[in-house]
């Protein structure tokens, strides 16, 4: 059972803009050992600028028409990132048969054509050898029947709060602060250089995270616990594997804010020490 004060501590949260779905979850915080993050839309902005087009052999125009138009239906911050970039309106009618798969991209059928847009791994499990891309960047690649088309260079930001909020947890007692993410290992790194995180894994798909918080949950002490926050996308079955799962709630995907057990409203890292703050806070209060 929970003492009742925890529920005092819920309505301080929530005042906030943190929203804590049970009296444990605000009991457990204090408890924090292991913050594991996600990183786009949750360390970063998750609002992608596009920084160079290569086609093979369409024009610049036609190759960001082809992504945005593959990308028509997706909530993905890449998705959007693409929309926006390409800044016109699309035909959706255009658009059939749309597969999103989660850590690599988009498969569609365009004017009848199959499209694949996304992540080397994509390019690799369909078979079309890609070219190296040499800016720094996250690269969406692009193949039309089976043909590769060109790329896109973007880039997204880290969150203005996001290094203050990173030295707000250790100073909160979080002894190890982790990044995983599905995007490649030299924008992973850079990111957690930045950030100064003490660990990134890479190039993970959606399972991967959930082996890497299975390992994290075995190196963790026995009371401590282990907070992952995500923005959604992909996210709920790590965020029902953390003791807690914390998702950004402005940006995040319904089914995050379904598996979360913390929701931030405003999406700010920052805010996650705030909430450690307070149910130790409550914690000296019931005690
Ligand atoms: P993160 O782990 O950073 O939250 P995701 O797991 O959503 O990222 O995606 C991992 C990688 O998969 C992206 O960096 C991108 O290369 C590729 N990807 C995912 N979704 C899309 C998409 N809709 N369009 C293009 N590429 C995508
Ligand atoms: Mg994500």
């Amino acid at each position: 059972s929970v003492p009742l004060s925890f529920f005092g501590g819920i309505g301080g949260a929530s005042k906030c803009g943190i929203l804590v779905k049970g009296g444990n979850y605000m009991e457990a915080l204090a408890h924090a050992e292991l913050v594991v993050f996600d990183k786009t839309g949750t360390l970063t902005r998750g609002v992608f600028n596009v920084t160079a087009v290569h086609p093979d052999e369409c024009s610049e125009k036609d190759l960001l028409e082809i992504a945005a138009l593959a990308e028509a239906y997706s909530d993905h911050p890449i998705s959007r990132s693409l929309r926006e970039a390409y800044g016109m309106e699309l035909d959706r009618s255009r658009v059939a048969e749309v597969e999103e798969l989660s850590g690599r991209g988009i498969r569609a059928r365009i004017d009848g054509r199959g499209v694949c847009v996304g992540n080397n791994k994509l390019m690799d499990e369909i078979g079309v050898a890609w070219h190296p891309c040499h800016h720094v960047g996250t690269t969406v690649h692009v193949a039309i029947e089976g043909k590769y088309a060109g790329h896109i260079v973007i880039s997204d930001e880290v969150k203005e709060d996001a290094k203050a909020a990173v030295q707000a947890l250790k100073a909160q007692g979080v002894k190890k602060t982790v990044m995983l993410t599905g995007d490649s290992r030299p924008v992973g790194e850079s990111v957690a250089k930045e950030l100064e995180l003490d660990e990134a894994c890479t190039e993970l798909l959606p399972a991967d995270k959930v082996e890497q918080v299975e390992r994290l949950l075995k190196e963790k002490s026995q009371n401590g616990k282990l907070v992952f926050v995500g923005d959604g996308i992909n996210d709920a079955p790590v965020l029902s594997r953390a003791d807690i799962g914390i998702a950004m709630g402005a940006m995040g995907s319904d089914a995050a804010i379904e598996a979360a057990d913390i929701v931030l409203m405003d999406d700010k890292p920052s805010k996650i020490a705030t909430a450690i703050r307070l149910s130790k806070k409550t914690l000296r209060i019931v005690r």
